[in-house]
C-alpha cells in the first residue's frame, strides 16, 4: 500500500509544476479568460455574500441551480453545479468508470479528459479531429465497444476552436449505445454564432446519457470564482449532486451565479459576448488577408497554425502570452480587448 502511495506520488511530483511560471508579460491570452473584471451587478451580489461569509452556504445549491435552469428553459431537476466544470467532468468519470472499463476523448482537446479518465481507472482510446478543428464523429464512435462507458466531446473544441452542429450532436447520439454516458463539454457554447447558443439543450429531451457541461469561468467572465455546471437527465444530475463534496460551492459564487444568470448578468454577457465575437471576426479577416494560418473559430480563441516555438516567441516580442500546442503544431491565443489583440495581429504580420 505505501508502495502503491509512493509511486503515485511520485508520478504528481514529475509533472511540471504549473505554478512555476515567472513574471507574467503583460497582455495575458493563454487562458481564454474574457478582459473584462465582474460586471456592477455581480459585484454587488458577491460583495453582499462576502458580509454574510460567517454563514454556510445553500447544501442543495437550490438558487443557483433554479437560476441556471431557468436560463436554459430547463427545470433544476436536470442541473447539478459544482466548483467548476473541471470537477464536474472528473466526477462524470468516477460515476460511471472502475478499473478496466473504457472511454473515448477527442485529441488534441482539453487535457482534462485524459486525466479523469486514468484517475477513474478507465483505459482511453484518444481520438483525432477532423480537418476544421471541430469533433471527428465518424471516428468517434469506431472505438465505442461493449466495455465503453463515457465519451468526452468538446464543442466548440478547446484549442482549435472548430464546432459540429446541434443535428451533427444529434445524429452522433442516435449511434451510441444509451449504455454509454456522452458528455460535451459546451464551455464555450456562449460565443458560438453558427447557431442559436442553446441549440443542442433540446437533445436533453431526446438522450437521457447525454450531460451538456458549461462553466462561468469563460463568457461569462469568472474564472476566479470556480462555478461549472451540469444539464442532463435527472438521474445523472442527482448522481452528481449526491456524490459533490458537501458546500462545495461556496456562497460568494453562489451569489455571483443567481446575479450573472440574472436578466442584469444577461444583458451584460450577451454585450460582453458580443463585442468578443465582432472581434473574433475581424482577427479572422485580418489573418486571412494577411495569409496567416489559422483555424476558424466558434470560441473566444484562435489556433494559430505554424511553430508554436516560433510564434509563441514573436508574441512575446510584443508582451502577449498564450498557449503554444507543440505536437498540435500550433499556438492558442485568446481573443482580447481590441488594443490587445492588435499586439497579436502586429506580431504576426
Ligand atoms: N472545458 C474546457 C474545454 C475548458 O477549456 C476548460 C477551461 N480551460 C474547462 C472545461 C474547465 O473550466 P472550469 O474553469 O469551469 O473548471
Amino acid at each position: 500500500m505505501l508502495l502503491e502511495l509512493r509511486s503515485v506520488v511520485d508520478r504528481v511530483l514529475a509533472a511540471p509544476d504549473r505554478s512555476a511560471r515567472g513574471t507574467l508579460p503583460p497582455i495575458r491570452l493563454s487562458q481564454n479568460e474574457m478582459p473584462w473584471a465582474p460586471s456592477g451587478a455581480v459585484t454587488a451580489a458577491m460583495t453582499d455574500a462576502v458580509r454574510n461569509a460567517h454563514r454556510y452556504p445553500d447544501y442543495h445549491r437550490r438558487a443557483a441551480r433554479t437560476a441556471v435552469a431557468e436560463a436554459m428553459g430547463l427545470t433544476q431537476e436536470r442541473i447539478a453545479i459544482d466548483n467548476g466544470s473541471g470537477s464536474l467532468l472528473h466526477a462524470l468519470a468516477r460515476l460511471v468508470c472502475e478499473p478496466g472499463v473504457h472511454g473515448v476523448r477527442p485529441a488534441p482537446s482539453f487535457e482534462a479528459y485524459n486525466a479523469a479518465l486514468s484517475l477513474a481507472g478507465a483505459e482511453s482510446t484518444e481520438v483525432g479531429l477532423d480537418t476544421g478543428g471541430a469533433m471527428d464523429l465518424d471516428a468517434m464512435l469506431a472505438p465505442i465497444g461493449p466495455d465503453t462507458r463515457i465519451v468526452y466531446l468538446c464543442n466548440p473544441n478547446n484549442p482549435t476552436g472548430g464546432l459540429r452542429s446541434a443535428g451533427d450532436i444529434r445524429d452522433f447520439l442516435r449511434r451510441v449505445p444509451a449504455r454509454v454516458l456522452v458528455v460535451v463539454d459546451e464551455a464555450y457554447r456562449e460565443f458560438v454564432s453558427a447557431e442559436p447558443v442553446d441549440a443542442t439543450v433540446g437533445l436533453l429531451e431526446e438522450f437521457e446519457n447525454l450531460v451538456l457541461l458549461r462553466t462561468l469561468s469563460k463568457a461569462h467572465g469568472l474564472a476566479g470564482l470556480r462555478v461549472g455546471y451540469a444539464a442532463a437527465a435527472p438521474r445523472i444530475a442527482e448522481a452528481l449532486r449526491r456524490t459533490s463534496v458537501g458546500f462545495a460551492l461556496n456562497s460568494v459564487a453562489e451569489a455571483a451565479v443567481i446575479a450573472t444568470m440574472g436578466p442584469d448578468g444577461s444583458a451584460v454577457l450577451r454585450e460582453r459576448v458580443a463585442a468578443i465575437v465582432a472581434e473574433r471576426v475581424r482577427v479572422e479577416a485580418t489573418l486571412r488577408a494577411g495569409n496567416v494560418p489559422f483555424v476558424p473559430s466558434q470560441a473566444n480563441f484562435l489556433f494559430l497554425r505554424g511553430d508554436a516555438a516560433d510564434i509563441s516567441s514573436r508574441l512575446e516580442a510584443r508582451g502577449v502570452l498564450a498557449r503554444p500546442f507543440q505536437q498540435a503544431g500550433g499556438v492558442r491565443v485568446t481573443i482580447g480587448l481590441p488594443e490587445e489583440n492588435d499586439a497579436v495581429l502586429a506580431a504576426l504580420r
